[in-house]
């Protein structure tokens, strides 16, 4: 087993360290080699993404990224910025399919921004293409059009195969759950999720314990707000996902919560909390740093099989919410106050005394 640890910018280290004193307390100190990615590889290596942090997650059978990103690389060029390092990592290592649980831990129901009954008992797993879509779609650039004036272009494009990885993924995931699965798209006006909605009615007859309906996305938008319990699997495009996942993130309370995993065709993954760098609050022992436990968990079931390990780490998490213990982040009245390493700790005594 190895692990790359890739700690990253801002709140990055601090939620990190957290993370590794679980790995620590498994055993894996061992299995563990650090490389800079985002801004820190920048700083290091004047590269997002530098070679020998591409080598080590290439060799690794999972990762295990912070965030990126910090205001003083919004001035860089483009390719040099560190959420480039983080498009570039995806798309080496083949990271098609991302999957976001937004999962309502009972103990949190009041810190969501929605009515208790609207969200208490949300469990929803998004999945999103990747690797393909406008995000990587060419052409692409800024350039004079024939009227000499600038335009912009982007090309939403996605291929055949690409359509079937995704759909597989999505469907063996919701067999494994309860079988219900909505694909998103825009297929009334968008050629691209018309083939997208084509391809995965064909492969639907491949599950048929899995029942499969569609949606628009900008219905799909509302109905997240509206009755977001509705919903089991959703798989959707690159764009789309982006920003549904993000919408469905909030109904749980704190992005601080939320942990991801990006897999490729064998499981190889690399697992981050949802969340960006947060600099507003970086090195201020504040951050929340149970999305990256949770993404730990995610690796345990997904590239490890061991859904011994992954539930024990979810039921740490659930215990320390049971205790009261909260960051400032899901912080409310009878709560106990904690701070990111704290929190950390209390996650190590769960564990120890489970
Ligand atoms: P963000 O997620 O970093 O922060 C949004 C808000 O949530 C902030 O108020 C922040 O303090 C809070 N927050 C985030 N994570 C938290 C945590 N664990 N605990 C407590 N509070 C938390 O988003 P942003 O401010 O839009 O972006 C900041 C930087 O992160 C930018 O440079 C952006 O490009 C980058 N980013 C990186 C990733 C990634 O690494 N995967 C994802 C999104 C944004």
């Amino acid at each position: 087993m190895k692990i790359a640890i890739l700690p990253g910018d801002g709140i990055g280290p601090e939620i990190i360290s957290q993370a590794v004193k679980v790995l620590n307390f498994f055993g894996l100190g061992e299995s563990l080699s650090y490389s800079s990615i985002g801004g820190a590889g920048y700083d290091e290596f004047k590269d997002p993404l530098p070679e020998a942090t591409l080598k080590l997650a290439q060799e690794s059978d999972a990762i295990l990224l912070g965030a990126v990103g910090g205001w003083k690389y919004d001035e860089l060029p483009r390719e040099m910025r560190p959420e480039r390092g983080l498009l570039r990592i995806r798309q080496a290592l083949n990271l098609f399919a991302n999957l976001r649980p937004a999962l309502m831990f009972p103990e949190l129901v009041d810190a969501s921004s929605l009515k208790p009954e609207i969200v208490s008992g949300l469990d929803i797993m998004i999945i999103r293409e990747l690797t393909g879509d406008i995000y990587f779609g060419e052409p692409r650039g800024i350039s004079k059009n024939e009227k000499g004036e600038l335009e912009g272009l982007n090309t939403m494009r996605y291929s055949e195969s690409e359509i079937r990885r995704i759909s597989h993924i999505a469907f063996k995931t919701a067999s494994k759950r309860s079988k219900k699965l909505c694909s998103v798209d825009k297929a009334n006006v968008l050629e691209s999720t018309e083939l997208w909605r084509k391809v995965i009615s064909e492969i639907a007859s491949e599950y048929p314990d899995v029942e499969l309906s569609h949606m628009y996305v900008d219905n799909a938008a509302m109905q997240l707000v509206s009755e977001p319990k509705q919903f089991d699997v959703i798989v959707t495009g690159n764009i789309f996902g982006d920003i549904l996942s993000d919408e469905a993130s909030m109904l749980t309370g704190s992005i601080g919560m939320l942990p991801s995993a990006s897999l490729d065709q064998n499981n190889k993954g690399m697992y981050e909390p949802s969340h960006g760098s947060a600099p507003d609050i970086a090195g201020k022992d504040i951050a929340n740093p149970l999305a990256t436990i949770l993404s730990l968990s995610m690796m345990f079931k997904y590239t490890f099989n061991d859904n011994h390990k992954s539930e024990k780490i979810e039921n740490a998490v659930r215990n320390v919410l049971k205790k009261r213990f909260r960051t400032k982040d899901i912080f409310s009245e009878n709560k106990i106050l904690v701070g990111c390493e704290e929190m950390g700790n209390k996650i190590i005594e769960e564990l120890e005394n489970a």
